[in-house]
């Protein structure tokens, strides 16, 4: 079906194999709502033999060749605008399977429309250097220049809490690029991937450069054993991308991976400014964010103050049922990641810390959950949390909250709030981390930045500029006259 006849995401939904929707062989996977926690739509996964069609599609098509800049650019766009004239698909397919809030859904819309436009105008840019091989000596009559080539296969394994813009900043700046795509999005929101490259057809997509397969992680394994496949584009776990990257070889890839963000606040902070970005940082998408504000470091001086003004925001943010309009925090992905994460919060309350914010869970959902007096040693922070609990800690001096940021073994991105530049200019260098948002919180993103991580959040930059650069390589051609 295409998904301009669609009226409601529910229903059966194929996979997408050299430009047409097929059956998957394999088990069906049953798409629960994640608030009702019922089935509304299915899946089935792709059988081996489809995921090797797959990358046979892709490879024939880039032998055919892409379409040139111009026209990648213009099917980029197309499929923007087609995305916006479906948005309220694309909000009812996220609220249902991933629990989105209409805030979350609709976001996560305007974010993909802008990230396929912005591929679609870098298609048109991408262009080499010319190198002035005169300068060296004995090379009197020559020249050269260098062009940006696609790398062939480009395989996209995506995750389930950014179901639309983990596969358009993937899917996009890789077609820009003139690459062939095979898309794994993660089994529990197939959904929006799908409407995704409907839209993406339907917007003129050339046969075979996006193929769709549905299924668990293992699926994934028989396309990261095609050694026709060149590039991997995972965004997930770290330990799900380190077996990636074992796999992967001498295949180049890019890991966007796992986080403990933290934001710190300075004690001449502008605590109006900072408190709704953190409040709104620290709960969308039920914290299930890989910059989500996990740990909020407040200088000694202000902490008190921002105890006192936090705890009520907290506390009147709506939660529950994402369908309910007003909602601000919906569930977590399954009752199972809930569990989890309330057994965190009872470990950590009952080695001594105190819940300022927080109640008991009901079934998938947590409520917003705000914690103090923490101990490093316990789970909530030292590890990634990926639900809606921040914790409050407090520091003397810059050094301290540095040296704590950079303690832990991941370094994606740390928001600091500060007017002294030279302290925010400290904290940007010194900060081992993928991004330093001065006057913003961790999460704060914008389409055009690079977006990436350190240590083991992974690394390779997303972006459409930096994605393009990464899925080509570059070839340089001498001429002898
Ligand atoms: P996940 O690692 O469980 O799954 C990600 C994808 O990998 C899914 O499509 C899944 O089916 C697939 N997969 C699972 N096992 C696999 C295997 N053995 N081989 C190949 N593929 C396999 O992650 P998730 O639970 O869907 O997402 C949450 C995680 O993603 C968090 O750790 C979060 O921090 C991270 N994340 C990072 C970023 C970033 O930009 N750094 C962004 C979003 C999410």
């Amino acid at each position: 079906m295409k998904a301009g006849d669609r009226v409601s995401p529910e229903g059966d939904y194929q996979l997408l194999l050299d430009g047409a929707w097929w059956d998957g062989e394999g088990e069906t996977v049953e798409v629960l709502d994640k608030y009702r926690l019922e089935p509304f739509a299915t899946v089935r996964s792709a059988s081996h033999a489809q995921v090797t069609a797959m990358v046979d599609a892709a490879c024939a098509a880039f032998r055919r060749g892409a379409p040139v800049a111009y026209e990648r650019g213009a099917v980029l766009e197309r499929a923007a605008a087609l995305v916006e004239e479906r948005r309220t698909l694309f909000v009812r397919a996220m609220q249902a399977e991933a629990g989105f809030t209409f805030t979350d859904a609709n976001g996560e819309v305007s974010r993909c429309v802008q990230t396929l436009k912005l591929s679609g105008e870098e298609a048109r840019r991408l262009a080499g250097d010319i190198v002035p091989l005169e300068g060296a000596p004995g090379q009197a009559g020559r020249f050269a220049f260098t062009l940006r080539v696609p790398l062939g296969v480009v395989a996209a394994i995506t995750p389930f809490n950014s179901p639309l813009n983990t596969v358009a900043h993937k899917v996009g700046p890789a077609f820009a690029a003139g690459n062939a795509v095979v898309l794994k999005p993660s089994s529990l929101t197939p959904v929006t991937a799908c409407l995704l490259a409907e839209s993406l057809v339907d917007a003129g997509l050339p046969q075979g450069f996006l193929s769709v397969l549905h299924g668990p992680g293992g699926v994934a394994r028989h396309l990261i054993a095609d050694e026709r496949v060149s590039f991997f584009a995972f965004t997930g776990s770290t330990e799900v991308g380190l077996s990636i990257q074992r796999a992967a070889g001498l295949r180049r890839t890019q890991m966007e991976l796992g986080s403990i963000a933290f934001s710190i606040v300075c004690d001449d902070a502008d605590l109006e400014r900072a408190l709704p970005k953190i409040v709104g940082a620290g709960y969308r998408k039920a914290g299930q964010v890989c910059t989500s504000v996990q740990m909020l470091l407040v200088h000694d001086k202000v902490l008190a103050e921002m105890r006192d003004r936090l705890v009520p925001l907290v506390e009147a943010l709506l939660y529950g049922d994402p369908h309910v309009e007003g909602t601000s925090v919906g569930p977590l992905i399954s009752e199972r990641e809930a569990a989890r994460v309330e057994a965190w919060i009872g470990e950590a309350m009952a080695g001594g810390t105190t819940r300022l914010v927080g109640g008991a869970r009901d079934r998938a959902v947590v409520p917003p959950t705000l914690l103090a007096d923490i101990a490093p040693s316990m789970r909530v922070g030292c590890a990634e949390v990926f639900g809606p609990v921040v914790s409050l800690a407090s520091f003397d001096t810059l050094d301290e909250a540095i040296d704590r940021v950079n303690a832990t073994p991941y370094g994606l991105a740390t928001g600091i709030f500060t007017n002294r530049l030279g302290d925010a200019f400290r904290a940007a260098r010194q900060l081992q981390v993928g991004g330093v948002h001065v006057n913003e919180t961790s999460s704060s993103r914008v389409d055009m930045m690079p977006y990436g991580g350190s240590k083991d959040s992974g690394f390779g930059r997303e972006g459409p500029r930096y994605a393009i650069h990464e899925m080509t390589e570059e070839r340089v051609v001498s001429v002898t006259v």
